[in-house]
């Protein structure tokens, strides 16, 4: 992990800001991500997503508390019950770095793990409800350790069909896909692997290795990402990270339009603008590489697609 001093000494204009910043949302960079990035480069796409801006501080009329409505769809702590078919269960609180611009970056006072009590209560929710797939998310769900992570999956095989996870440690942190821990998911299908990526200068050599791992083990992944003023508001880049996620072996699913967390205006892409630059994707990438752009409204409706 790359510690806050570190950068401090890559941006001085950013020292003022970094303690309010880090008191709201921690800063936080993993090794591997911050060698893919330029940290003395204000536009550098990658930087962008992590190093804190004063920006942050900034209080907007339009920011929502809860920008999709989780609260009001949570019937026990850490789950999130939206859709009838579908059960969201957070493991963790926490991410291997963290993204600026994260809908849930101003998460509700509490832990930053569920007690043993919480857990329980939260499982056995599942188990009544036996969902017919159950979405293991956060936080990052692969910043828990394994024995965790493994009795989860199997817990919940016991009562739902399909198990999905969204983490961006194979992205964030790629020396978590090890051969070991590939096969143990491998075990454990039928198992779909959503990753996040918003920029093609996010895929190194190093997540190439991972993304190739999942894949080849028959592990079917997926990529949502984030429309994010500065960092890929452009058709070229849109389309070069879409075709070069599908050269990996991996579909192009969601592009969420940005929500309104409070921290992250200066992140925001308006609809219109939204719409114009999926209208002219369109024109350059085939069916394949083409994701759903969708919207995920505060009031707990749930991700609905944005005509264009
Ligand atoms: S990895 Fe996901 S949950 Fe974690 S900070 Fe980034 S967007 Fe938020």
């Amino acid at each position: 992990m790359v510690s806050r001093g570190e950068m401090v000494d890559a941006r001085p204009d950013l020292a003022d800001s970094l303690d309010a910043a880090h008191a709201l949302f921690p800063v936080k960079v993993t090794r591997s991500f911050w060698n893919r990035m330029n940290p003395a480069d204000p536009a550098d796409p990658l930087a962008r997503q992590v190093l804190h801006s004063p920006e942050e501080l900034v209080v907007h009329p339009e920011d929502e508390a809860d920008p999709v409505g989780d609260a009001a769809k949570s019937p026990v702590p850490w789950v999130v019950h939206k859709y009838a078919d579908r059960v969201l269960l957070m493991m963790t609180k926490r991410c291997h770095l963290y993204c600026r611009y994260c809908f849930r970056r101003n998460h509700e006072p509490g832990g930053l793990d569920p007690t043993a009590e919480e857990w329980e209560a939260a499982l056995a929710y599942i188990e009544s409800a036996r969902p017919r797939e159950v979405i293991l998310s956060g936080g990052d769900p692969l910043a828990v350790r394994d024995d965790r992570l493994f009795a989860t999956l199997d817990r919940l095989a016991a009562v739902s069909r399909v198990l999905r996870i969204h983490s961006r440690a194979p992205i964030t942190f790629p020396e978590r896909i090890t051969d070991a821990f590939v096969a143990e998911l491998r075990a454990r299908q039928p198992l779909y692997l959503v990753v996040h990526t918003n920029h093609a200068n996010e895929l190194s050599a190093e997540v190439d290795q991972g993304l190739a791992r999942l894949v080849d083990a028959g592990i079917p992944v997926l990529n949502q990402a984030v429309l994010l003023r500065g960092v890929n508001d452009d058709a070229d880049v849109l389309a070069s990270l879409f075709e070069a996620l599908l050269e990996r072996r991996v579909k192009p699913y969601y592009l969420h339009h940005t929500d309104h967390a409070a921290g992250n205006a200066h992140f925001r892409v308006s609809l219109d603008e939204g719409r114009v630059l999926m209208r002219q994707v369109r024109e350059r990438v085939g069916g394949l590489a083409l994701p759903v752009y969708v919207l995920d409204p505060p009031d707990g409706s749930g991700k609905r697609p944005i005509a264009y």
